[in-house]
């Protein structure tokens, strides 16, 4: 009996998580591993979609005629077993669908495409067959569908079956070659070429001794031309007489501005006593493979990167790989440049700043075992490395490790998977810990390990409070008070230099009109529109929805139309009324927009080119300035008003980290923070450094109102582009849920998100609060697959397991 190959499909509109069978035509038997993509039939028709082979057996789970596997896209397993057992793990625990957990795992090089061809079948009058087709027998239907008329005339063909449309799976992935030479003589052969060359030939002589000096190598041609001082003309010559072939070679796209030397990394700095503890207990869990999960928490500054890199330094020692993660906004050129003049090429990074095709190759040097330290941001935690000796987490409280789309997972819930799996310890790094990792080191679930002074042996920088109410009534309304600017100034006097965050959570430049109230919102979206300067228009953040901006009100006409709230941009124009003197580098969404200019702001920065950089959250994190002793937050508060259960641990971890920023060598930091809200808890322990304070007074509030760590959550959502629709999918879900759920569970719904209507969808909610309940996955799952089928036709429902906010 033949053998049948069990597929994951990709077919968007109809998902499930169970495999379909197919037949394995004789020739591809050889080939076809599990873990390789394939191109398969699906339906009726000539569709073909792109699915993954994730297992073989001899009978089928499906009655009526198989079909064959129509191509196989790989050459070798994309998938290997470890991460296929992921995906189905990552499946079920976050509610997705298997086909895109294996997507979410691969380079989008992989993703193919699929390309609808149109094709003729039968007879059709000369002059449509040359408007439709340009006299060929098939078509790109992409190509046909910018214009109406002729996709009518289509449409009618296709009636008379005269076309048909035939999907084919295209595969985007490309290695990137160049040319590259090698001698197609031997030593001798060359030799006696070189012999019977006239005298003036030396150009040519010169290529014979240099291919004899690389017999049996390929050399990439333009290291060739300058090994032997030679032009490419000589080189074509040589290809002509036969000396010599011009072959493909693989090369990997370089993703690093500076080159890296190998021969010369930078050495490990010797430990001071608490880290010297914490490197110990972590290398005595990777010389035992021991799968234990460490929480370290370290103020800033206190030389948790140092440890980072010299537990990686012992599994590489123990010839094995490591993972380190990084939140996006803090995976800069800094850190990176710090891991790589460690250890050098062999280091990979993935980030979101790479082309598809510099990622593509980046995971091949994981992939083939060429790059052994990873280093990335949140879906870097699924890079293909073998034999892992130790994963990190850094900055293990930051909400980007949750990913906001299906597959809804959290990083750290993989990074555990993965340590279990390859019995190598994973480090959870944080100054301020979440409550929930920070509960399980408590309990004794992780192991908590600390580092509590700074490196430099300089206190954290005293931190001062500016209640910016009496200022405001004082001065009018302003970005800085009387105190932070004295202390601006005070810096240029002295040539030092500040940092000044906006916060923007929660927080927006909006357009209200002073007569009626009125609002500008977006029509897509219920949300207002931000003002941008630079572009002179009214955007929306969710749909991308842009217009110019109004010179009167929209509802009453009145000219009294007047913008609130602050942008990066009208501080700085502020500022620079303000202190004239001061040199001013802006850094948000709009400046590093361009590839690469994250990166040069910060240098210009470090090289003194200005006094003050502003910015937004992405300033927060990770920075390492000697010359900063100022820093500064504008609105410490805006965040507090969310209506987000942890509004109050984001607020506490922003001003924690900005903090950090100030006095990191050996000069004395300041940290001036502006607030409405001088009172509120997150704002004082954040000023009095008090981690332990706030952790003991969040978790009573937690406690009280029912929320993690004392509860787990999951949010359950509907859309559709009508109210009733949406509501009436979530009260069927909802009396599902209520005749099933355990009585202790807390179902709370369903009603309309936060932002009720997003991108011309309204959306409802259910969230769900559980200690225990053993009927609550199966039943979710069901709900899942259920939502698949036609009754729930546009009605999108998304699960998502421990969500980051209820907004
Ligand atoms: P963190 O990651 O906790 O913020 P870092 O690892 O970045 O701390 O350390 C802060 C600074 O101290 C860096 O400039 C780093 O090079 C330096 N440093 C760390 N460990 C040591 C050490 N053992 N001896 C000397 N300098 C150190
Ligand atoms: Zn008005
Ligand atoms: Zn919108």
């Amino acid at each position: 009996m033949a053998e049948l190959a069990q597929v994951v499909v990709d077919v968007p509109t109809m998902q499930t998580n169970q495999p379909y069978t197919y037949l394995v035509p004789a020739p591809l038997e050889k080939q076809l591993q599990v873990g390789m993509r394939v191109a398969v039939p699906f339906g009726n028709g000539h569709r073909q979609v792109q699915g993954f082979v994730v297992g073989f057996s001899e009978h089928a789970n499906y009655d009526g005629e198989l079909k064959p596997i129509a191509a196989v896209m790989d050459l070798q397993p994309v998938v290997n077993t470890e991460l296929l057992d992921l995906s189905k793990w990552l499946a079920d625990t976050t509610y997705s669908f298997w086909i895109s957990c294996l997507y979410t795992m691969l380079p989008n090089m992989l993703k193919s495409k699929t390309q609808r061809f149109v094709q003729v079948v039968d007879e059709v009058d000369e002059q449509t067959y040359f408007d439709l087709f340009g006299g060929k027998d098939e078509c790109d239907l992409a190509e046909l569908q910018g214009d109406p008329a002729k996709v009518k005339q289509l449409l009618k063909l296709q009636r008379a079956k005269k076309v048909e449309i035939d999907y084919r799976v295209t595969d985007r992935a490309h290695a990137k070659t160049v040319t590259g030479i090698t001698p197609l003589l031997n030593f001798e052969q060359l030799e006696d070429a070189r012999t019977s060359l006239h005298p003036n030939a030396h150009a040519q002589n010169r290529l014979l001794s240099y291919l004899q000096s690389i017999v049996g190598q390929t050399v990439k041609q333009t290291t060739a031309e300058q090994q032997a001082q030679l032009r490419a003309a000589t080189f074509n010559q040589g290809a002509k007489k036969g000396w010599l072939k011009k072959v493909p070679v693989e090369v990997y796209r370089n993703p690093y501005a500076q080159p890296i030397d190998d021969d010369h990394l930078e050495q490990p700095l010797p430990l001071n006593p608490d880290q010297e503890r914490v490197v110990q207990a972590v290398d005595q869990a990777i010389d035992g493979q021991w799968s234990q999960t460490f929480l370290l928490q370290g103020v800033t500054g206190s030389g948790k990167t140092e440890v980072y890199l010299q537990t990686i330094a012992r599994a590489l020692d123990k010839g094995q790989t490591a993972l380190m993660l990084v939140p996006e906004i803090s995976l800069t050129p800094q850190i990176v440049n710090r891991v790589r003049r460690r250890f050098g090429s062999q280091v990979a990074v993935l980030h979101s700043g790479l082309s598809n095709g510099e990622r593509y190759d980046e995971w091949r040097r994981i992939n083939s075992g060429d790059a052994r330290v990873v280093v990335g941001a949140r879906s870097a935690v699924f890079a293909p490395l073998d034999n892992i000796g130790v994963i990190i987490l850094d900055e293990e409280h930051e909400t980007s490790y949750k990913q906001d789309d299906m597959p809804r997972y959290h990083a750290r819930e993989v990074a555990k998977w993965r340590s279990r799996f390859h019995h190598a310890p994973l480090i959870l790094g944080s100054a301020t810990p979440s409550l929930e990792s920070r509960a399980r080191a408590l309990k004794g679930v992780y192991q908590l390990l600390r580092l509590p002074h700074r490196v430099n042996q300089q206190p954290l920088p005293p931190i001062e409070v500016v209640d910016m109410r009496p200022e405001v009534q004082r001065r009018g309304e302003s970005n800085f008070s009387t105190k932070l600017l004295e202390e601006l100034d005070r810096r240029l006097q002295r040539h030092e230099q500040s940092i000044l965050m906006l916060n923007r959570r929660g927080f927006s430049s909006f357009m209200m009109c002073r007569d009626c109230g009125e609002v500008l919102k977006c029509p897509n979206c219920d949300i207002s529109l931000t003002l941008h300067l630079d572009t002179r228009t009214m955007k929306c953040h969710y749909c991308g929805h842009e217009e110019p901006i109004p010179q009167v009100c929209p509802n009453c006409h009145s000219r009294h139309i007047r913008y609130y709230g602050t942008g990066t941009e009208k501080v700085e124009q502020e500022l620079h009324q303000l202190l004239p003197a001061a040199r001013i580098i802006r850094m948000d969404v709009d400046t590093t927009r361009r590839k690469g200019m994250h990166e040069k702001l910060l240098r210009q920065f470090g090289h003194q080119q200005a006094d003050i950089l502003l910015g937004t959250q992405m300033i927060a994190k990770g920075l390492d300035f000697p010359n900063v002793t100022l820093v500064g937050v504008l609105n410490a508060d805006t965040g507090l008003g969310l209506p987000d259960f942890r509004a109050s641990e984001h607020t506490f971890d922003l001003l924690s980290q900005v903090s950090g920023r100030a006095g990191r060598a050996n000069k004395q930091g300041q940290v001036i923070i502006q607030t409405f809200n001088p009172g509120h808890y997150a704002i004082k322990d954040a000023q009095a450094h008090d981690y332990e304070r706030f952790f003991r007074h969040e978790m009573e509030l937690r406690h009280q109102a029912g929320y993690p760590p004392y509860y787990y959550t999951v949010r359950l959502m509907a859309s559709h582009p009508e109210e009733a629709q949406a509501a009436r999918a979530m009260t069927s879900i909802h009396q599902q849920l209520v005749a099933n759920l355990a009585p202790s569970t807390i179902i709370l719904g369903p009603t309309p998100r936060a932002i009720a209507r997003m991108k011309r969808r309204y959306y409802y909610q259910i969230v769900i609060k559980y200690k225990y309940d053993p009927h609550l996955h199966d039943l979710l799952q069901q709900i899942l697959q259920e939502t698949q089928r036609k009754e729930f036709k546009d009605v999108q429902v998304s699960i998502d397991p421990d969500p980051q906010y209820f907004m």
